[in-house]
């Protein structure tokens, strides 16, 4: 395939500051691989980057995790189309596969790394966020380091590059140690939210229940797989869940609104020795009464991140065809309406699930 010496690429330069910018097409280091992109999701923390979250730069005692002059975007799927033939031995591809990209990039040397926790990696370097430029271009390039997947190229690109969210979902699935006895409440059906849905309905437990406050979202999250959905606009969630249960509440609570009451209505939903799992990215602090966890409930709490060892199950669901991929992917742009691809993402009350960006549209 003949190269291009230069591409367009969307480049953060800082908050509120994402131009769309002409780049030469990076060159090959020696275990490197190039891939045409074919698409990128959109995600919520892609925003919250964008609108400067303390998370993504610094201040308030946090490190910095977002780098200015770095392409953005990390949920990735793209055709392999250079390499050096120890590059694509090494990360196990030819040219023409079609690959997903974990949003990782593993130092490889960090006490996480050695013991095989790699999504916890110390330094933490992440496509389109930090050291690494993101899909959000026409090519890019992935480094020696850098961990892709095959997947099939007979489904859209943008079905494709849900990979990424839907393996970070299962992730919090597992986490979840789910039971065959479980009530499991998840709150927020955006793309994470069903993405654990889904993967809930693959473990098959006693009750699956969604919770928004869009009732289109709760139709897709039953078609995902949930039993019941309960509109928390219209309905008190909580007293309805422990209507279901007996007065008791759930067993399983997985948060996926990025909303702080979506936390404190967690603690009260669940019951006692229940478990909390916590997905979201927040902009802003949570503040609540801890003797919850302790005192009154003895709850498990659990944090999760990314994907790891996910991606498998993650591919094979969407080749599957099972999952409602073409509503869940709701819009697609191309490179030049990567603002409107933003802002789309930002109108949380819009009708958006996952907001994709075709940059070769
Ligand atoms: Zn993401
Ligand atoms: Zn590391």
């Amino acid at each position: 395939m003949n190269l291009p010496a230069e591409m367009r690429a969307v480049v953060c330069h800082g908050p509120k500051d994402y131009r769309l910018e002409t780049r030469p097409v990076p060159s090959l280091g020696e275990d490197d691989i190039l891939i045409q992109v074919e698409a990128v999701g959109v995600c919520a923390s892609d925003l919250k980057c964008y609108h400067g979250a303390a998370k993504f730069w610094g201040g308030e005692g946090r490190a910095q995790w977002a780098q200015e002059n770095v392409i953005s975007g990390h949920e990735i799927t793209g055709t392999v189309v250079q390499g050096s033939e120890s590059g694509l031995n090494f990360h196990g591809v030819e040219i023409g596969d079609r690959v997903v990209v974990e949003q990782i990039v593993p130092c490889g040397e960090c006490r996480y790394c050695h013991r095989g926790e790699y999504w916890m990696c110390g330094p933490h370097d992440m496509f389109g966020f930090r050291n690494f430029d993101g899909g959000m271009a026409e090519y890019m390039l992935i480094p020696t380091r850098g961990l892709v997947h095959k997947i099939s190229k007979e489904i859209p690109a943008h079905h494709a590059a849900f990979a990424e969210p839907l393996s970070c979902a299962l992730h919090a699935v597992e986490r979840a140690k789910l039971q065959f006895e479980d009530t499991l409440v998840i709150a927020g059906a955006g793309p994470i939210g069903l993405g654990v849905i889904a993967g809930a309905r693959q473990k098959n437990p006693l009750r699956i229940i969604a919770l928004d406050m869009d009732d289109a979202k709760l139709e897709l999250a039953k078609r995902c797989g949930a039993d019941l959905t309960i509109n928390i606009r219209e309905e008190d969630a909580v007293a309805k869940v422990k209507e279901l249960t007996d007065g008791y509440g759930a067993d399983v609570y997985i948060e996926a609104t990025g909303h702080p009451s979506g936390v404190v209505q967690g603690l009260e939903m669940l019951r006692k020795l229940g478990r909390f799992v916590e997905y979201s990215v927040f902009g802003s602090e949570t503040s609540v009464d801890w003797s919850i966890i302790s005192d009154d409930k003895e709850l498990d709490v659990y944090g999760a991140h990314l994907g790891p060892h996910t991606w498998p199950a993650a591919i094979k669901l969407i080749e599957s065809g099972k999952l409602p991929l073409d509503e869940i992917c709701t819009n697609q742009f191309g490179l030049e309406q990567f603002q409107d691809a933003l802002d789309m993402v930002g109108d949380s009350a819009g009708a958006s699930v996952k907001v994709s960006i075709l940059p070769q549209k």
